[in-house]
């Protein structure tokens, strides 16, 4: 059988268990479509309320998550040398796949030429609603790279716990849990209070479940209802790049990634995950997935090992949609402004939006401030930014949705290649979704 024929039945499967999850979607999508033109605030209040409860839940186990699964994910791998095993191999996967993703952007802009003849409708649909987020976008991003990878490392943990800042509590939960693992068994008393705190946060996260269905419906609708359909049809060609390609890279890259890298099947494994994608699309989120990223991929045959050390910095640092998004939108705004697109711009575009994805974090909308990064050394007039970094933010939310859903993707992509290199992978269950534990 055709492996996309595989993977739509696979993914077939996946929504037969999780059909409430993705009806919330379909039942958004129309009636997110129908308030677009029938807009209605209470209900409106309600979506966004509803919405946000979901999200709110969902981010209130991702701290204590990702310490305690970082924690004994490092300190069960043990020994130093599998640890730098482990961890190349994950930056070389996620590496191959973010750089595979800003190829297909880059080739597929460049290619359909999306933006010339859009420099008309950028200034026409440039909301003045999102000035200030753009002013705040760019004045983020003025600091030099190595400022910001100053940042990434907490002179007060706490400080970044407090905050929620991602990648410094990586930083610090990964030396903090390589260090635990070298001090031998004194590290048993803090390990075991992790395990007990990952298991009560998965249980949190199974609960939380419940509400998965009613969550998502509400975020799709919200995001559909504000999205502005009269702008769809001048779009298109730009959206039309986009779905090319983040279609490719979830049917054909991760696919033959797999089957390069690993035994798994793809097919397989996005039928383990599904619920995980489909909150990954109704959240735009990364970050909030993730305890279901971990939820599906421990519960359906990817060791504890891997998943708990993989998933995590995945969600940290692996970007690969936002990376491709952000490829295609630089050329598309590169083409609209007459910017001469040399083969050194291109690459300088492709190697910026693999760090400036790198260092975006796992929220919505965290993919688009890091554009400024790419943007800035592009040669725009400050006007021609603006117009071109707002006009983006217009039609931000539906291409987070999707870059998102791959994002989240490529992590269990990964996390599962590791593991079958690792031999930490269970194909009985894996390959039998008929016996898939339910989340919730
Ligand atoms: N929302 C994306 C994520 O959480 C990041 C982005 O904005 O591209 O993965």
């Amino acid at each position: 059988m055709k492996l996309h024929m595989q993977i739509l039945i696979a993914l077939g499967l996946g929504i037969k268990r999780n059909w409430h999850i993705f009806f919330g979607i379909i039942a958004g999508i129309f009636v997110g479509i129908y308030l677009h033109g029938h807009s209605n605030t209470i209900v409106a209040n309600i979506l966004t309320f509803v919405g946000q409860v979901f999200i709110r839940l969902i981010q209130m186990v991702v701290i204590p998550l990702v310490v305690s699964a970082i924690i004994i994910g490092i300190t069960s791998i043990g020994d130093n040398k599998q640890l730098g095993k482990f961890g190349s191999k994950m930056v070389l996967y996620y590496g191959i796949i973010t750089s595979i993703a800003v190829a297909i952007g880059a080739a597929l802009a460049l290619l359909i030429k999306p933006g010339l003849g859009a420099a008309h409708y950028i200034t026409e649909h440039t909301a003045s609603a999102v000035q200030a987020s753009v002013a705040m976008a760019m004045e983020q991003q003025q600091g030099n790279i190595l400022n910001l990878f100053l940042g990434f490392i907490p002179n007060n943990p706490l400080h970044s716990f407090a905050a929620g800042d991602m990648v410094p509590i990586i930083v610090f939960v990964v030396i903090f849990a390589i260090a635990l693992a070298r001090v031998g068994d004194v590290n048993r008393p803090i390990v075991s209070f992790f395990e007990s705190v990952f298991a009560a946060t998965m249980k949190i996260t199974d609960w939380i479940m419940f509400f998965a269905a009613p969550g998502v419906f509400a975020l799709t609708a919200s995001a559909v209802s504000s999205f502005g359909m009269d702008i769809f049809m001048s779009i298109s060609k730009y959206l039309g790049v986009l779905l090319i390609g983040f279609a490719i890279q979830m049917f054909i890259v991760y696919p033959l990634f797999l089957k390069f890298f690993s035994k798994v099947s793809a097919a397989m494994l996005f039928s383990a995950i599904a619920e995980a994608m489909m909150v990954a699309f109704g959240t735009a989120s990364s970050s909030a997935t993730l305890p279901l990223t971990i939820a599906c991929c421990e519960k359906r045959g990817i060791s504890h090992k891997i998943s708990s050390f993989v998933l995590p910095l995945g969600a940290t640092l692996n970007f690969d949609g936002t990376a491709l998004l952000q490829t295609v939108a630089v050329i598309f705004l590169a083409q609209a402004y007459g910017v001469a697109l040399t083969p050194f711009l291109i690459i300088q575009i492709a190697l910026l939006a693999i760090v400036a994805s790198s260092t975006c974090a796992g929220i919505p909308g965290a993919g688009l401030i890091t554009i400024a990064l790419i943007l800035n050394g592009m040669g725009l007039s400050p006007e021609q930014l603006v117009a071109g970094f707002a006009f983006l933010f217009t039609i931000e939310r539906i291409t987070d949705m999707f870059r998102t859903l791959l994002n989240v993707t490529s992590d269990a992509v990964v996390a599962a290649t590791i593991a079958d290199n690792e031999n930490e992978i269970n194909y009985d269950l894996l390959n039998n979704p008929a016996a898939y534990e339910e989340i919730a």
